[in-house]
């Protein structure tokens, strides 16, 4: 057998989709990739109907629909608080993964250095690989996830190109506040780097907490390459529409990489997900209401059987611990990897094994996601339920 890339070698498949193709095999209830299991909203649904028939049905412009990228333009505007320009600082790409692998392959160079949060979401650290980067992570200490800035101001001393900011934060959930992305960015602009924002999760923000887009800080949108995806803001993960927003030249070489990647995400999809794109500011109000009832629900539902888990202040997903699981003699020398797998099976409901998205040693944490109908929660619920059996 002739060798095959040692850098693939050295990064495993996504355990969270990964947990998908198992829980889907044990017909589990899935709370581990995280996508709603309700529809999109019917005017987009509609719409999709309709250039079914009118088209388009060929490549648009490599770098996103004309159309597609003024409707985002026009959005984007409005959360940056300044004019982006859909030719020279959009480059619209399939989902948000793209976009971060863009991102990264656009600023480094192999042998570069990027500083990475743990926990972070996996992607990241293959995303890294692939561009030839060297991740450096900076801890996000719970229970807050509070980070020392020293530690950034020594990955940016060390030569790191960039940093990336998940913000809010997969998978715990941190909303950073607009002093730490203001003392991150400046930071940047002192070292004359760059911040990959991955913010596909801007409309799940919890009050009391407010979504603040790092490129929106005063200096910040030439320092900042921002990636975000239509994804779960319209309930349309397999559409896999994502894009990035950056300053010229940035973009005008993000435009080469993602030309050579994927040439262009489906046309059809960006004509159709223009009618989502200009949706009235209600649309972002009540999508918020209904994810702000889930995870009250859902939370309250981890209290009522008596789970630890994080108050997430953004995203759907909530880290539950099992460390009084895994003390059990059954469980004994487990992986939180093994547990899940365990919990697909006899439990019936999937999650994420936490150690996929830490650089640490942890062991004690899952991740459960609650972009479900509050009928799959509840069935969700009472399944995990069972879990406090085995302590009686
Ligand atoms: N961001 C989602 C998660 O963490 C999944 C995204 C994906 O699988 N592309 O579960």
């Amino acid at each position: 057998m002739p060798k095959l890339s040692a850098r693939v070698g050295t990064f495993t498949d996504s355990v969270i989709r990964r947990m998908t193709r198992i829980s889907d095999e044990y017909g589990a209830i899935n709370l581990s990739q995280g996508f709603p299991d309700f529809d999109p909203p019917k005017a987009l649904t509609d719409r999709l109907a309709e250039v079914a028939h009118t088209g388009p049905h060929q490549y648009s412009v490599t770098f996103g629909a004309e159309n597609f990228r003024a409707a985002l333009a026009e959005k984007a505007a409005k959360s940056l608080g300044r004019a982006v320009d859909p030719e020279t600082q959009i480059v619209v790409t399939c989902g948000g993964t793209e976009a971060m692998m863009c991102a990264m392959m656009t600023v480094c160079d192999p042998g570069d250095k990027v500083m990475v949060f743990s926990p972070f979401y996996e992607n990241y650290g293959a995303d890294a690989i692939l561009s030839g980067a060297r991740p450096i992570y900076i801890p996000l200490v719970p229970p807050e996830y509070s980070f020392d800035i020293r530690l950034i101001e020594d990955g940016f001393r060390a030569g790191a190109k960039a940093i990336v900011v998940c913000n809010p934060s997969n998978p715990c959930g941190k909303v950073f506040t607009r002093a730490e992305l203001e003392a991150i960015g400046a930071l940047a602009v002192q070292y004359d780097a760059f911040v990959i924002t991955d913010e596909v999760y801007e409309h799940m923000v919890y009050a009391p907490c407010r979504h603040v887009c790092m490129a929106s800080l005063p200096g910040m949108f030439g320092h900042t390459i921002t990636c975000s995806s239509l994804s779960k803001t319209y309930s349309v993960t397999g559409w896999r529409l994502g894009y990035l927003i950056g300053p010229e030249t940035v973009i005008e070489n993000a435009k080469k990489v993602h030309d050579f990647l994927t040439v262009g995400a489906a046309s059809p999809l960006q004509e159709a997900a223009v009618t989502a794109l200009e949706f009235p500011d209600a649309y972002y109000d009540d999508l918020l209401a209904v994810y702000t009832e889930k995870r009250d629900y859902f939370l309250a539902g981890l209290d009522r059987i008596g789970l630890a888990h994080n108050v997430p202040q953004g995203t759907y997903f909530v880290l539950v611990d099992i460390s009084e699981f895994l003390a059990l003699p059954q469980f004994s020398g487990w992986t939180d990897l093994a547990f899940c797998e365990w919990m697909i099976r006899e439990i019936g409901v999937a999650a994420v094994p936490g150690s996929s998205f830490f650089r640490e040693d942890v062991n004690h944490l899952i991740r459960l996601h609650f972009a479900r109908t509050k009928e799959t929660l509840d069935e969700a619920l009472a399944r995990l339920a069972k879990l406090k059996s085995l302590l009686a």
